[in-house]
């Protein structure tokens, strides 16, 4: 009786404030921010995506239908993490196949569709999607490096840029999230690798390996971030997570 007592105030030490690894929700930092009234939270716990590299697998040829979007290892788990931790989720892509003719935007609307549904299976919440149908040489605003995407939900959604991150795969997801004044995460995912001089040239915040790694990274960091008091309501973490592993 007594040797259960205590192994369970054990695993109860254990698993909190969270058990995931590299998770330090509920640990106040006191030199991070920190909105005291709770009230406008969700304007600056945001992250933009880019698509391609850092959720699905790149292709040279783009991906045209659903049957060639391949999940990359860790995405949906990431997908999870940030929107358990209170994170909108934003995805900004360049879809240049768009006005070269390689794909409709009926069929891309669809993709989408479906990548938002299949992320909604595994606990991941799509806050907002823009896609840029523009080729380079039509100079828009919106293709990435520029930042009209991200400066477009921004204004949608009352998020705070100057808090918020971007992630992607390459240089020019870097560039676009610096241009909005966001931090930045390149992920090597995808198409860049770490000795590309674009990295030199757009330095990101931070370099992780995946998404995965980066919304783990990112989640700490939030760490010291209050929830929403109805996110809070809705919030199963801990319920969720597998029991933690520890030794006899
Ligand atoms: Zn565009």
């Amino acid at each position: 009786m007594r040797a259960t007592v205590a192994r369970s105030i054990r695993i109860e030490s254990i698993r909190s404030p969270c058990s995931q690894v590299g998770c330090l929700r509920l640990r106040p930092r006191l030199n991070d921010r920190y909105d005291m009234n709770h009230q406008s939270s969700t304007r600056w716990r945001n992250v933009f995506l880019d698509r391609d590299g850092v959720i699905n697998e790149n292709r040279v040829d783009h991906v045209k239908t659903w049957a060639e979007f391949h999940w990359l290892p860790g995405a949906l788990e990431g997908l999870r993490l940030l929107t358990e931790h209170g994170f909108r989720i934003f995805i900004v892509t360049n879809q240049a196949a768009v006005n070269r003719g390689l794909i409709t935007r009926s069929d891309l609307a669809e993709i989408h569709q479906r990548m938002i549904t299949v992320a909604a299976a595994h606990g991941a919440t799509i806050a907002g999607l823009r896609f840029c149908p523009h080729r380079p040489d039509e100079a828009c605003g919106c293709r990435k490096p520029q930042p009209g995407m991200l400066l477009d939900l921004a204004r949608e959604h009352q998020v705070d840029l100057a808090a918020a991150y971007m992630i992607g795969d390459a240089p020019s997801d870097i560039a676009a999230g610096q241009a909005a004044g966001c931090r930045t995460i390149l992920v090597l995912s995808g198409r860049t690798p770490l000795d590309h001089p674009g990295v030199q040239e757009h330095p990101p915040t931070h370099i992780a390996a995946n998404l995965l790694d980066a919304a783990r990274w990112l989640c700490a960091r939030a760490a010291c971030v209050p929830f929403p008091a109805e996110q809070q309501k809705r919030d199963s973490y801990t319920l969720d997570h597998p029991a933690p592993v520890y030794s006899k």
